[in-house]
């Protein structure tokens, strides 16, 4: 593929920042956006960064009815010294791309997507907060946008990027939270779109999510959707445990969604010489570690809050309070070593981290 040049149209109003005491996910963004567009003839053309605008799409497009739409969410962290960091990018494309692969969208140049998130980054950088804890959220997506309602794959698209500056996830410290184990619903089927992030499988969670709230949980435990008895993942992170010593987490089975923070735990925890498996494991299994008092700790992984410690398990009427309803050592350490890679503050043997450099750009 011949490289593509990213054309660019400054805003030429500055939107106020936000107060960066005040700030919370996903409701605040920056001054501009990424767009590029797909139709047959042309293939995936004309990549610009533009004022950030709400779309104009035909009430048609197939994205509002069957939806096909794909999507991505990565983070950005500012340096001491002003530098932008980024964390693993290319695995957040190819990830896309495996995305659009099942939800038959064409794949976009992985290479192009990592100088468009620079490009679009580095203009926006003002709006990257500085203080403890807080980042810039980063969320590339696809939509179907063809004038149609047939069922079929559509012949148009918009890949899209949006930034939105985040507040610190823990703002007293890490937080352990209860958690419902969900079955009723389920998230995910092998030969489903479990390995995909497409909209779907969020709508679905919705409910059990609600039901969970009504308990008190933050969150859902999702059992496979077979047996309903082996754990997938919670909430919409992938989840690990520690038993005697051991770290397990469910092993990618065809309904769980390859995470990037879980692909780099494994990584750490092979790195330190500590004992981790990717297997099957039961619910009935994490209750008789429970019982037997080898349940050490539970926590969940995911861009948004990296590590999140589960306190407590609600499994039917039983409650499985888990190392005290407290944070657990090894997830400490792993949120510390994790973020402080991250943010450039711990060197990263992995070579995990990227520094937002330009390399071209064009300035309308
Ligand atoms: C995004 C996501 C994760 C976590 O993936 P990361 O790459 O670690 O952010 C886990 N489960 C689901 C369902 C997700 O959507």
């Amino acid at each position: 593929m011949t490289r593509q040049i990213i054309r660019v149209t400054q805003s030429t109003s500055k939107k106020q920042k936000p107060n960066p005491d005040e700030l919370v996910f996903g409701r605040i963004f920056t001054d501009h956006m990424f767009i590029m567009d797909y139709c047959i003839e042309k293939g995936w053309h004309d990549p610009r960064v533009i004022p950030f605008q709400p779309l104009s799409l035909d009430p048609s497009a197939m994205t509002f009815h069957y939806g096909q739409t794909v999507f991505e969410g990565m983070k950005a962290y500012r340096t001491k010294d002003d530098k932008v960091l980024l964390f693993r990018p290319e695995k957040n494309m190819q990830r896309l791309n495996q995305s659009n692969d099942r939800l038959c969208i064409p794949p976009i140049d992985e290479e192009l997507a990592i100088e468009a998130l620079y490009t679009l980054i580095d203009m926006d950088r003002d709006w990257i907060p500085t203080q403890e804890g807080t980042s810039l959220y980063i969320r590339p997506f696809i939509i179907a946008t063809e004038p149609y309602l047939g069922v079929s794959p559509s012949k148009q698209y918009q890949f899209i990027i949006i930034l939105c500056p985040v507040g610190a996830y823990y703002k007293e410290g890490i937080n352990p939270v209860k958690i419902a184990v969900e079955s009723e619903y389920v998230r995910a089927v092998k030969g489903g779109t479990g390995t995909a992030k497409t909209g779907g499988n969020y709508a679905a969670s919705l409910k059990g999510q609600e039901m969970a709230a009504e308990k008190g949980c933050a969150q859902v435990l999702w059992l496979d959707g077979v047996e309903k008895k082996y754990i997938e993942e919670v909430g919409s992170m992938n989840v690990f445990f520690k038993i005697n010593g051991e770290v397990v987490t469910p092993a990618l089975n065809g309904s769980i969604l390859p995470g990037i923070t879980r692909d780099s735990i494994i990584a750490l925890l092979k790195h330190w010489g500590l004992p981790i498996s990717e297997r099957r494991i039961s619910m009935e299994e994490v209750a008789q570690a429970y019982k037997d008092g080898t349940l050490e700790e539970a926590f969940g992984t995911g861009t948004a809050a990296v590590i999140s410690p589960i306190g407590e398990l609600i499994w039917n009427s039983e409650s499985l309070i888990i190392n005290e309803g407290k944070t657990g050592e090894l997830a400490k350490k792993l949120y510390d070593t994790l973020t402080g890679i991250q943010t450039g503050k711990l060197e990263d043997p992995f070579g995990w981290v990227k520094e937002v450099k330009v390399h071209s750009k064009t300035i309308l």
